[in-house]
């Protein structure tokens, strides 16, 4: 039988072996492409997650400050959470992201106690303009300088997704705790699928419906901001139903207690978060439609003071708070662990980021927009 690739001795290098030579290049190509290209994409966001609690855990002197009548080492928090390297405490903190997230699957940038920075690109370092900054690729100092319910400005990274990969209405959508977030995700009001803030979600699991019920029964101690819980089990059943190809899931607690002075409960949040992380990543794992084939990537909007006496505040004044960072996992993240090569990156690259995760050349988003932080992966 004849090989169409193969030609014959007496062709050498004609018009039609060329032809072959080519069309062998382009198979290979392409399907080197579509194999390192992620078909889902998620993002995770910690609303005001220092650099000092994700990279080296429980900070003991900031506790401390609050509680000033009680010993440390007597409390519950410290007998959970404390080790004596700030690789063992960070691991007490988010024993999933960092056991096995960070060490089999994905890697972080932004460990600036060991030269490695991610830093905002906006001035303001408060919460809308942090999280334009992630879903636009680029700083809006101008425009946004408020966390006023007004649609994005610009069209973000998660409507435009929609467009290009022509997907439904289900299929791009964002759950949030902060009810600003249903206008910091999209120009176009209704673009995307989102849920913010206290706002009912419509289930057919009766388990799910139930606890959009109980979101209006158990208010937060905040007016604009409902528990994690709440929007970390509607996305997951917005997950499993809709199966979207571009999810973006932002908690809010870890911002929140800060700034009521509870350390000990931002200390709780966030390893409550890391159960949610295993939660997500074992269900994507055991489903055939996101096995293997998403990547997820894990920021915050903004940084806060970094004393115990201003870690509960992130503005324009505080230098802490334009601290943040990136975590990538899944598909196509061939780097593992904590990287902290001397180097420093933007918060306006996540968007190029994500992009380059599903394989799409980031630039055509915007060419404005922030490189993608390709080190994750090469
Ligand atoms: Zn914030």
């Amino acid at each position: 039988m004849h090989n169409w690739l193969a030609g014959t001795a007496q062709e050498g290098f004609s018009f039609p072996m060329l032809i072959r030579i080519a069309l062998l290049f382009l198979i290979v190509g392409s399907s080197f492409s579509a194999g390192a290209a992620a078909r889902n994409v998620i993002l995770v966001t910690l609303d005001g997650a220092r650099t000092q609690e994700i990279f080296r855990g429980l900070d003991v002197p900031t506790w401390q400050e609050q509680n000033k009548d009680q010993k440390a080492e007597e409390t519950d928090l410290h007998r959970k959470f404390w080790a004596s390297t700030p690789e063992a405490r960070r691991e007490r903190l988010l024993p999933f992201f960092w056991g096995t997230l960070m060490k089999n699957h994905g890697a972080i940038v932004g460990d600036r106690f060991n030269g490695s920075v991610m830093k905002l690109s906006n001035r303001h370092r408060f919460s809308y303009p942090g999280y334009s900054e992630i879903l636009t690729g680029r700083a809006n100092d101008r425009e946004i300088d408020s966390n006023s319910k007004i649609y994005n400005p610009r069209t973000t990274v998660l409507e435009w997704l929609k467009g290009e990969l022509r997907l439904g209405p289900n299929q791009v959508a964002a759950f949030a705790c902060w009810d600003v977030m249903d206008y910091i995700v999209m120009k176009e009001p209704g673009a995307i699928a989102s849920n913010a803030g206290f706002e009912e979600y419509a289930s057919a699991d009766p388990a799910v419906a139930a606890l959009s019920r109980l979101q209006f029964a158990t208010p937060t101690p905040w007016n604009s901001v409902r528990h994690d819980v709440y929007t970390f089990r509607f996305a997951m059943d917005h997950l499993k139903t809709h199966r979207p190809r571009v999810l973006y899931l932002s908690l809010g607690e870890t911002d929140d207690w800060a700034h009521d002075k509870r350390y000990d409960r931002v200390i709780e949040a966030l390893h409550r978060s890391d159960g949610y992380f295993r939660e997500l990543w074992e269900w994507l794992q055991s489903q055939d439609d996101y096995r293997d084939q998403t990547t997820v990537l894990f920021a915050t909007d903004h940084g806060r003071g970094d004393d115990p006496l201003n870690w509960q505040h992130h503005n324009d004044k505080l230098d802490g708070a334009a601290f943040v960072w990136l975590a990538a996992a899944g598909k196509g993240v061939t780097k593992r662990g904590n990287l902290t090569p001397t180097a420093e990156y933007s918060q306006d690259q996540i968007s190029g980021t994500l992009l380059h995760a599903l394989g799409i050349d980031a630039s055509r988003y915007s060419p404005e927009a922030g490189k993608p932080v390709e080190l994750f992966f090469k």
